[in-house]
Order: C-alpha cells, then structure tokens, then sequence
C-alpha cells in the first residue's frame, strides 16, 4: 500500500484553530483502513481546558465514534510534537502510528523533554515519524506568536 500523509487535514484544523485565536495545532485521527475518524483542532481557551490539546480532541472523538476506549491500529497525524500529556493518552489509546509536523524542544514530551515512549512504564511505543511537513507546520506556528507580539 502506498503511504499517503493525511497532514494537509491536520494543517487545515491547525490554520481552523489560528482563526479562532487559538494555538494553531490540528491532528486527525485514521482508522487502519484510513479512514478520517476525527479531526480537531486546539480549543484550551474555547473550552477553558488546559487538557484541550488537538490530539486529545481527535483521540476523545475518535474513541467516541468507535464506541472503544482504545485506537489499536489507528494512526494519528498532527501538526506539532506531542507533549507528555497527548503522548501519555496515546499510549493508552494505543494508537499504532504518530506522524508529527514540527518538533517542539521547548514542551514535546516524544522525541524531547519526558521522552514518554523510551520509558519502560510507557504500556505501548506506537512507531513515530517526525518532521512530516515541518516546514508548514512550524510556519503557522511562527506567524500566530509573532502576531501576538
Ligand atoms: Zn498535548
């Protein structure tokens, strides 16, 4: 099966978050067919949610639409590095694959900082690909701070 990135989707939820004057991240979630299963972009200041994260948004949603509390063999794509929080969920969730945009030195938590996947309490290590149409990524990212100052 040839490999197709779904980031153009994340990218879209990511640009849908700037608008809303959120932190522009996106993520989606597939089934292991591909199938989009949710998409969700950042909402913490919308929802008044620290834990408002584009990953955990499409992971909540995702699980809904399954009616299963976990993602086995699903993949995720989104647009920065998870940070502990996501990857700690994406560990239960058990999704198969991460396919992330920018990396984050600042505040991920997979391939920075906690490093959630090395350790040997993490129950599930999905296979993680970074730097999926970083470029993208890290400029929305870019412009939304440099607006804000
Ligand atoms: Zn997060």
């Amino acid at each position: 099966m040839a490999f197709t990135s779904h980031m153009s989707v994340a990218l879209e939820e990511a640009r849908a978050a700037a608008a809303r004057g959120e932190v522009p991240v996106g993520a989606v979630v597939l089934s292991p067919e591909g199938a989009v299963l949710a998409r969700a972009g950042n909402r913490t200041r919308e929802l008044d949610d620290p834990s408002a994260h584009a990953e955990m948004l499409a992971i909540r949603a995702a699980c809904a639409a399954l009616g299963a509390e976990r993602l086995t063999g699903c993949d995720l794509y989104v647009t920065l590095e998870p940070c502990a929080m996501c990857a700690g969920v994406i560990a239960h969730a058990r999704l198969a694959r991460v396919y992330f945009g920018a990396a984050d030195p600042k505040s991920g938590g997979t391939l920075h900082g906690a490093r959630v996947f090395s350790h040997p309490q993490s129950h599930h290590r999905p296979e993680i690909y970074d730097g999926i149409d970083a470029a993208a990524c890290e400029a929305l990212l870019k412009d939304f701070f440099a607006d804000r100052r």
